[in-house]
């Protein structure tokens, strides 16, 4: 089959992004605006505003950076879980307006297991446990009985939103997780902080009242407060980690999300790969972060595997989890 050129379209939170990706693996192009703020959350109605703004430019320079026209298009897919409901609707609209006009197929697709597919296609990770650490989520995930199952995740937080918010709590910046970073590097003394791994799963809130209570008390540095909490986080997110890999026989860790870009976890992770004979992985980083050239690559191996959408039928799942995705791919 001659190849043929995909659109994807990422806008799950924080990331409006559009990507024209081949049907042979050839990322062509991948365009992104991220919604900040100078302080306070994400409040959905107005990351959809920031998306609704931006989505048209985003668009058209994915097209023109990949020197594609729209009617060379085959293929328009979008993430259609999980996320922020507002932000998943502006993704949608633009996919089902993109494919009534023009008509072209379109698919929907889950942004967590797009993180995994993208890292296969740009890594030569063939069969990973993936540690997926970004700001709202944190999932450990494998490819195990014919679906992608989920074997550990947060039981509150995201390990990103943790960072970030203990980070603006001592007055530095959004987004925190540098800057954490940084500081760590300088930090000397390890302080004890409440390690929470319950059973598979990890827990973060408890960890950061915690450190707000010891930065609070004056008594310690902030150097010696971020080293400790990577130190400590890092450690549960890959005890969970290397048992998905021992449960599952697998030799592979791939990692994925923005607070993978961190040196010291990406340092972790392959000590603790070493030492069991795996090999690690990490994507370069616009394919660690939220990124629409992971959802053309996913739309294209779901639909090279038969499946096929309506275009009244392609809305929205923002709980959806992702071991409830039928793999058809592999
Ligand atoms: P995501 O939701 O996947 O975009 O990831 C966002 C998280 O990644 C935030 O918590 C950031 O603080 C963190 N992050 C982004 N870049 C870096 C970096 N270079 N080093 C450490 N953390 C980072
Ligand atoms: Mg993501």
């Amino acid at each position: 089959m001659k190849p043929y050129f995909c659109m994807g379209i990422e806008s799950t939170a924080h990331t409006f992004g559009a990507s024209v990706a081949s049907s042979d693996g050839k990322i062509l192009s991948n365009v992104k605006k991220v919604f900040t703020t100078e302080s306070g959350g994400m409040i959905p109605g107005e990351v959809a505003e920031h998306h609704v703004q931006v989505c048209g430019d985003i668009l058209q320079k994915a097209l023109d950076d990949a020197k594609v026209s729209i009617k060379d298009i085959k293929l328009v897919a979008y993430s259609q879980s999980p996320g922020l409901g507002h932000c998943l609707r502006v993704g949608a609209m633009c996919a089902r307006a993109i494919a009534a006009i023009n008509n072209i197929e379109i698919i929907g697709v889950n942004h967590c297991i797009a993180h995994l597919e993208i890292g296969r296609l740009v890594t030569k990770a063939k069969d990973p446990v993936l540690l997926y650490a970004s700001g709202a989520n944190t999932q450990i995930i494998a490819f195990e009985g014919g679906r992608y199952r989920i074997f550990g995740e947060t039981l509150d937080i995201g390990i990103g939103n943790f960072i970030d918010t203990f980070a603006r709590h001592m007055g530095l910046g959004f987004p925190g997780g540098p800057k954490i970073y940084e500081l760590a590097l300088k930090g000397k003394n390890f302080i004890q902080l409440p390690y929470t791994v319950k059973g598979m799963d990890v827990s973060f809130s408890g960890i950061l009242t915690n450190l707000k209570d010891k930065f609070n008390s004056g008594k310690y540095s902030r150097e010696d407060l971020a080293f400790s909490l990577q130190e400590t986080a890092f450690a549960m997110l890959l005890e969970v980690s290397e048992r998905a890999m021992a449960h599952c026989g697998k030799k592979e860790l791939l990692l994925g999300g923005g607070v993978a870009a961190n040196k010291r976890l990406q340092e972790m992770a392959k000590i603790m790969c070493e030492e069991r004979g795996a090999e690690m992985f990490v994507p370069e980083m616009q394919f660690l972060t939220d990124n629409a050239a992971m959802i053309a690559w996913q739309g294209i191996l779901e639909y090279n595997s038969g499946k096929r959408m309506k275009v009244e039928k392609a809305g929205i799942n923002p709980y959806l989890r992702t071991d409830e995705i039928e793999v058809t791919w592999r």
